[in-house]
């Protein structure tokens, strides 16, 4: 079937679309209505209907596949490798539901998660869903101020841990930062389940910690019927990655969720029932809910829970594993591919691959000698996909379960089923033709899956993302895109990263592009400073594949006007950085994300702003140096 008809189809005969999508479901009693949008910019999807995000993932598959793996566990942090059948699987999420509801927990209430990536992590996320208690997972990387705040925002009656994480082979201790953030939020929560890895050893907290292996004994054969949901109640909450600043808490539903999940499992990703998905993500992003948890089970597929770097024992581990496990679809981020190809390729090429259908990045853009570097290493196809925590699955990719559409180097692909993208003018709101920059924007109501709301704060909801555009009701991503004759878009970069230098506007994605085809580069960033003279100037900051050849100054100046001659060429001389430093890491959140927000903030001389998701504040302090020397 033609992709852009079914397209079409989904925005001009939308309930019809999604009511046959929704068939893909559980649903408990069915819902009477497909959508209520009388509210806008509030959508409610299949009202009335009764449904068990839980349920779609484990119950619906006993009857067919309760012996067929669904939970893989593979840690080479301690060198564990488990896997847990449908039934199996079942049968401890029981157990992990019937914990929760002894210390309290009930429909609604919130139970906040912080822990490394542990199948117990999974059990509570699942076990959550099943009685109706609301998630919110917080990243297990995060110190005591991001988890506070957290804490403080989704008020849990319950907080689910563990003694520690480990990464890089190295402990990392949890219940100390858990205990101070506790200590340093308003909202205190009753109980804390703690997962005793035997890691870290700690102090439980008398009459409020809780071990769970002892609670765990006493509800063995524990049964807990799921608890049916309308459509609409909340599912979880999860804050976004913070790269623009104060991190939101997305709120999600139900039956919109497991509808859109199903859909995306079929139609983006082609998993079948019976195979293996490997997401590489964690647990604590969205990527990770969507694709290593619900997805996955709700499609009827087993999902590889990873704890571990890319890069031990060896660079080849991921691999190792699509092979071990025959996984047909494999999610990264191109962050995790940048960090591989710093090492030897030969890595990529000594595990059977044939499994793979294909490998799908999303996070970042995804610069061209990056995808093309890959694709050419693993020889499956490469998707690209772009989306937010905001959506809960893609916005842009191309849909391979509907058309074999092909993919095109730089661009994420087009608008899936269900989205009505656009791109405005962000002065004007007036809509944008073929090769001209814009906001992507979306036109309301949102697709199912996409959030209900902020946390709390419906206010905030309307006022940051249907705010922006003057004069229209429509959803802003805040990252700015561009679109080809054919309807592929690419994004150029967030809408705060766009360059005015003499008056042309350029995204700094299109800079970092150019930048990162230098063989040389490994990757790069690029923001705009203010200058007295241009009103912006581009500032470049490389990581080198081999910092070695940059290590005398000479060397250094050198290769700066190699890498200007190449923008140069390929953008003119309007986009040429007025420096280009090179630098051994580049700050990021923890979720591998570029702070372009706080570089551009370091070069100003401002401060660098709200840094509690950064990933390492030492990649900060040496780009200061840099610029210094
Ligand atoms: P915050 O909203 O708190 O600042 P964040 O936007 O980084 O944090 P996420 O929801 O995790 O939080 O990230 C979504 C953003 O990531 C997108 O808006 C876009 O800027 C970027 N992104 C995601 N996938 C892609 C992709 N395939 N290509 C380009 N950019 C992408
Ligand atoms: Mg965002």
């Amino acid at each position: 079937m033609d992709y852009r008809s079914i397209h079409r189809r989904s925005i001009d005969d939308r309930d019809a679309f999604w009511a046959e999508e929704a068939r893909r479901i559980h649903w408990n009693t069915p819902f009477e209505r497909v959508l209520d949008y009388s509210r806008p910019p509030f959508a409610r999807w299949f009202i009335g209907g009764t449904t068990n995000l839980c349920h779609n993932a484990i119950d619906r598959w006993l009857p067919t596949q309760a012996d067929r793996p669904a939970l893989i566990y593979v840690s080479t942090e301690t060198d564990e490798e488990r896997t847990f059948t449908f039934a199996e699987l079942h049968r401890e999420v029981q157990r992990m539901a019937a914990s929760m509801t002894s210390l309290g927990v009930g429909r609604g209430d919130r139970v906040l998660l912080y822990m490394p990536m542990i199948p117990e992590a999974t059990f509570a996320m699942l076990a959550c869903a099943r009685i109706g208690a609301i998630h919110s997972v917080v990243f297990g990387g995060f110190a005591s101020v991001s988890l506070a705040s957290r804490i403080e925002d989704a008020a849990p009656t319950l907080i689910v841990s563990a003694d520690g994480g480990s990464r890089g082979g190295k402990v990392v201790p949890y219940k100390p930062l858990l205990d101070e953030a506790i200590r340093l939020s308003a909202h205190k929560p009753g109980k804390v389940l703690m997962v005793d890895r035997r890691l870290a050893p700690f102090e439980p907290v008398a009459g409020r910690d809780e071990d769970y292996a002892t609670l765990r004994a006493k509800h063995l054969d524990a049964q807990v019927p799921v608890t049916w949901l309308e459509s609409n109640e909340t599912s979880y909450i999860l804050y976004t990655s913070g790269t623009t600043g104060r991190p939101k808490g997305v709120q999600r539903d139900v039956g919109g969720y497991a509808v859109a999940l199903a859909a995306s499992m079929k139609h983006i990703f082609c998993g079948n029932p019976g195979e293996t998905y490997f997401c590489t993500s964690d647990i604590g992003w969205v990527v990770g809910h969507s694709y290593i948890v619900y997805g996955p089970l709700i499609g009827g597929m087993a999902t590889i829970l990873y704890e571990g770097t890319p890069l031990r024992p060896d660079p080849g581990i991921l691999w190792q594993l699509v092979e071990r496990y025959k996984a047909t679809v494999m999610f990264s981020a191109p962050t995790a591919i940048r960090v591989l190809k710093k090492q030897d390729p030969s890595w990529l090429t000594k595990y059977d691959l044939s499994s793979l259908r294909a490998l799908f990045l999303a996070g970042e853009p995804l610069d061209e000698p990056t995808s093309k570097w890959i694709a050419d290493a693993i020889g499956r196809p490469i998707v690209d996909n772009y989306w937010q925590t905001e959506t809960g699955w893609p916005i842009l990719t191309v849909a391979h379960g509907i058309e074999k559409t092909p993919t095109r180097i730089g661009s994420p692909g087009m608008p899936m089923y269900g989205y009505d993208v656009r791109l405005l003018d962000e002065r004007t709101g007036a809509e944008i033709g073929a090769n001209e920059k814009g906001v992507v924007a979306i036109v309301p109501p949102l697709p199912p899956g996409c959030m209900q709301t902020v946390w709390g704060d419906d206010k905030r909801f309307v006022d940051t993302y249907f705010k922006s555009i003057p004069d229209r009701l429509v959803y802003s991503t805040f990252d700015w895109g561009i679109r080809d004759d054919d309807g592929y878009y690419f994004i150029l970069g967030r809408t705060d990263d766009v360059i005015n230098v003499a008056g042309h506007r350029l995204g700094t994605r299109e800079i970092e592009e150019s930048i990162s085809s230098h063989p040389a580069v490994a990757e790069c960033a690029v923001v705009g400073v203010a200058d007295s003279l241009k009103g912006q100037v581009a500032v470049a900051f490389a990581v080198l594949k081999d910092p070695s050849i940059a290590a005398t100054q000479d060397a250094r100046l050198k290769l700066e006007g190699a890498v200007m001659a190449v923008v140069d060429k390929q953008l003119g001389a309007v986009a040429r950085p007025a420096r280009v430093h090179f630098v051994g890491l580049l700050p990021k959140t923890r979720s591998g994300k570029v702070l372009r927000r706080s570089i551009q903030a370091v070069c100003e001389g401002r401060d660098p702003g709200d840094l509690t998701t950064i990933e390492d504040p030492q990649a900060l302090e040496a780009l200061k140096q840099t610029m210094k020397a």
